[in-house]
């Protein structure tokens, strides 16, 4: 989930880049407001702690975030490699949150801890479900000579 700051200093673009260039499959996207009740639920792990509130009022009224579901082999422990820890300043520099980070609110973007979470994550995010595809497709874009 692209938080509101990677929206807000246009990375959208750049972090899908990213995603492409490892050839992981988007699989949904939306660019949404988050209503209070699931950004409760989505950090609801951290809800003992001091930084629960002010990190769902961030989410809920900092301006829209982008959804997002990637499949791929290893993409969750992939991704949480490519984003960097939690605070930009730990952060290699050849990371998005050691790149882009402002600090560890404004941290650019959220990734799944694991693929159970991912999927409570797919569940929470997008009721519909992933968008499904069929792979023959892709033979659209062979090239005939
Ligand atoms: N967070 C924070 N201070 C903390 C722990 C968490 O500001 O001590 C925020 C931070 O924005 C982080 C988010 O809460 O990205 C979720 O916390 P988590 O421990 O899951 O970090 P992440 O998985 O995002 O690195
Ligand atoms: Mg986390």
């Amino acid at each position: 989930m692209i938080k509101p700051d990677g929206v807000q200093t246009r990375l959208i673009p750049e972090i899908i880049n990213r995603f492409e260039e490892k050839h992981f499959s988007l699989k949904g996207m939306k660019l949404m407001s988050v209503e209070r009740g699931l950004a409760e639920k989505h950090y609801e792990d951290l809800s003992g702690e001091h930084v629960f509130r002010r990190l769902v009022d961030y989410i809920v009224s900092s301006g829209p975030v982008v959804a997002m579901i990637w499949e791929g082999k290893n993409v969750v422990e992939t991704v949480r490699e490519m984003i960097g820890p939690t605070r930009p300043s730990d952060c290699e520099y050849a990371t998005i949150r050691g790149e882009f980070g402002i600090d560890k609110i404004r941290n650019v973007i959220h990734g799944s801890d694991s693929v159970e979470i991912a999927n409570k994550e797919i569940a929470l995010w997008f009721p519909e479900g992933p968008v499904h595809w069929d792979k023959k497709i892709n033979n659209y874009w062979n090239k005939f000579d």
